[in-house]
């Protein structure tokens, strides 16, 4: 109401004003204050949002604290690493996105909200989730990021060019082996230490390294000289994703049937994603069709 007074005392300042100039200042002047107060009548008349929900003008969408960590090494040699570097949106605009269809809006995140995400969830309505963005810079070894750029939906990619720059030597080189599995032709299975399996893989990363160098100091163009270097060597890429792609992006990598290495990197993106959408992640862990019961990352996974 003191809104729409102000908007009268306007309307009369700028028509009292207008008055005692000329003739068509006067006109113009009572023109577009009439007009505000037309157009602001008329938005509160068919605004159903404003209209149901008695939010105020302009919703305040609070803004959710920054996770307290934003870089996670998830294979503990210091150089594998999964950073967020820019989050948009919240839990707040999925439930609202959601309750578009009723042409309603919250302003703040209820108990019921935190209820409409979890029933989103359990019932497989994906699309409330896609009204966000994630932004992650990675850098993992060649082998983890081909399985991981398999993910094609709601994410992009872009990733440093071999073509454009010399590779550092870095190469993720295993301390502990896992013997192959005997049920799932896939999968790895026993874990056991063997120090010479390890530095023999580090001899053999470090000569194919020196043989890259050798051939781009004798002239050889990088795009061909990288053809000898192994899988184990790392590559770096942004990964932009929503929450939707990534529940399902986790859905896939957190399984058990996945790759130890891609399942720690899984664990990494989780444990960044969690504080920013704390509801959606309840239900995600909760959701008892989901094979994820991730406990939080300790701090010893972190650098
Ligand atoms: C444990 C495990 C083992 C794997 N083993 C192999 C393997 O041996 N060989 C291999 O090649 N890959 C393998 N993959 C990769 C797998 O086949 C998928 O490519 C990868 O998991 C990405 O999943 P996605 O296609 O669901 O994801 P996205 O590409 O992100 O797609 C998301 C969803 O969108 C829909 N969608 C996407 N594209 C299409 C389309 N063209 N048509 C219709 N619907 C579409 C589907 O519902 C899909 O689930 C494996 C994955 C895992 C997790």
């Amino acid at each position: 109401m003191f809104r729409y007074l102000q908007i009268l005392v306007c309307f009369f300042l700028a028509h009292g004003c207008s008055w005692g100039a000329s003739r068509p200042a006067a006109v113009i002047g009572t023109t577009v204050a009439s007009a505000c107060v037309v157009g602001l009548f008329a938005w509160k008349l068919m605004h159903p949002v404003i209209r149901s929900s008695k939010a105020p003008l302009i919703p305040v969408i609070p803004v959710v604290p920054p996770a307290p960590v934003k870089m996670i090494y998830p294979l503990g040699d210091g150089i594998g690493s999964v950073e967020l570097l820019e989050v948009a949106g919240n839990d707040l605009g999925i439930a609202n996105a959601a309750r578009v269809s009723l042409g309603k809006m919250s302003p703040v995140l209820s108990d019921a909200d935190s209820k409409l995400i979890a029933y989103l969830i359990k019932n497989s309505h994906g699309t409330p989730f896609e009204h966000n963005m994630l932004k992650f810079r990675i850098k993992a070894p060649i082998f983890v990021t081909r399985q991981w750029m398999r993910h094609r939906v709601g994410v992009s990619y872009n990733e440093i060019s071999a073509r454009y720059a010399q590779l550092p030597s870095e190469m993720f080189i295993p301390k502990v082996w896992r013997k192959q599995a005997k049920s799932n032709r896939q999968a790895s299975g026993e874990k056991f230490d063997s120090p010479s399996f390890t530095d023999l893989s580090d001899k053999t990363c470090k000569e194919a390294y020196a043989t890259y160098e050798a051939l781009i100091a004798g002239g050889v163009a990088r795009e061909q000289a990288r053809i000898v270097l192994p899988v184990s060597m790392y590559t770096e890429f942004y990964f932009t994703c929503n929450i939707r792609s990534l529940m399902h992006f986790l859905n896939l990598r957190l399984d058990a049937n996945a790759q130890p290495e891609i399942q720690e990197y899984a664990k990494a993106l989780l444990a960044l994603a969690e504080p920013f959408f704390p509801a959606t992640f309840k239900a995600f862990r909760d959701n008892k069709s989901l094979p994820v019961v991730v406990e939080k990352l300790s701090t010893t996974e972190r650098k």
